[in-house]
């Protein structure tokens, strides 16, 4: 089979391989959609590959081409479409035996510590192939991953409707928390962005208030839409500075609320903000991932089963571009240009 295997830094090769055969328990998907992702940029460009070579991917669809022995329990056939969780928990850990497999720490993972979907073929635990309903296109199915980090993240804080709800940060992750915050009954919906085009596609999805937070005085028109009594959840999706100091501005007394996004650099408050935390008593708290049991949970089935029935919007916006397999090394050069990419790459096979 074809496959872009990297062997170094920057050096990514379109190689034909040895298209892998699924073992006892495995399932082998032909590939047909297969996302780059932020964490992978890194593994290509600047050397944050656990090994070499490798064959990374890990947000993918596809077809079920083979099963190996001991499938039947998981009940899939062959030519089924699917996507696949890229989690491979150890499920003997502490952990994994409580059901939280994102914490688990003996685990592995398709694409980074196994070869993964910048393939035409890759072979994949049965027990992580989640059967697509037929109406999603592959595309969207690469694009699960996401949308169940962002439902982890709304059910992982106990989110219970019936309050006033802010997303901040309006990536794809703050996309997809913010509807599921909808989807779950939240009573008012407000999502601060810095980019006007971003908050119209939140008013498109049914937030009933997008604030743009590089404006001076949002805080206080935001807290405003509450009636001054701030919000029950705030979500934070971008991992940054401002949006970590509007989040403990915005928050209730009693609040909760949660980090998804995750950062790369530091995040600095100082006393009087840190009081806020004090004062207001609310519940600060962070969300890995995006697993539950039974594995790997109901955020994949969620995803897969409102997708289906159209009350999940994935937007046409999040996919910038396609290329094929081929041209792999090609689309990880449009990194190199700051700004150049906007939303989701991805790589078809025919
Ligand atoms: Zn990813
Ligand atoms: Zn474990």
């Amino acid at each position: 089979m074809k496959a872009l295997v990297l062997h170094g830094v920057d050096d990514l090769r379109l190689e034909e391989v040895e298209t892998p055969s699924p073992g006892p328990g495995e399932a082998l998907i032909k590939v047909k959609a297969a996302g780059i992702c932020g964490s992978d940029v890194p593994r290509v460009n600047a050397g944050a590959a656990h090994f070499y070579p490798i064959i990374l991917g890990h947000e993918f669809s596809g077809i079920i081409e083979g099963l190996g022995e001991d499938c039947q329990e998981y009940g899939l056939k062959v030519g089924q479409h699917a996507t696949a969780a890229p989690l491979i928990p150890c499920m003997r850990c502490a952990d994994c035996q409580k059901g939280d497999y994102s914490l688990c720490r003996h685990y592995s993972f398709i694409g980074s510590r196994v070869n993964g979907a910048f393939a035409e073929y890759v072979t994949v635990p049965a027990r992580n192939v989640v059967p697509l309903d037929p109406s999603i296109p592959f595309v969207d199915g690469a694009l699960f991953e996401p949308s169940t980090v962002a439902l982890h993240g709304v059910w992982g804080c106990g989110f219970r409707g019936g309050e006033d709800v802010a997303v901040l940060g309006f990536g794809t992750i703050g996309y997809f928390t913010a509807q599921w915050a909808r989807l779950l009954g939240a009573k008012r919906l407000a999502v601060f962005d810095i980019s006007e085009e971003r908050l119209e596609l939140a008013r498109q999805i049914g937030a009933d208030k997008a604030f743009n937070s590089s404006v001076n005085g949002t805080p206080e028109e935001a807290l405003e839409f509450t009636k001054g009594s701030g919000y029950g959840y705030v979500f934070e999706t971008a991992g940054q500075n401002n949006a970590m100091s509007l989040a403990f501005e915005l928050a209730g007394n009693k609040a909760t609320v949660c980090f998804v996004g995750t950062a790369s650099k530091d995040l600095n408050f100082g006393w009087k903000l840190f009081e806020k935390l004090n004062r207001k008593e609310f519940w600060l708290s962070g969300s890995w991932m995006s697993y539950s049991p039974p594995f790997p949970g109901r955020e994949w089935t969620m995803t897969n089963e409102y997708l289906a029935n159209g009350r999940l919007v994935l937007d046409k916006s999040l996919l910038f571009k396609t290329f094929p397999l081929e041209d792999g090394a090609k689309a990880f050069r449009l990194f190199k240009q700051r700004g150049a990419v906007k939303g989701k790459i991805m790589l078809l096979n025919d």
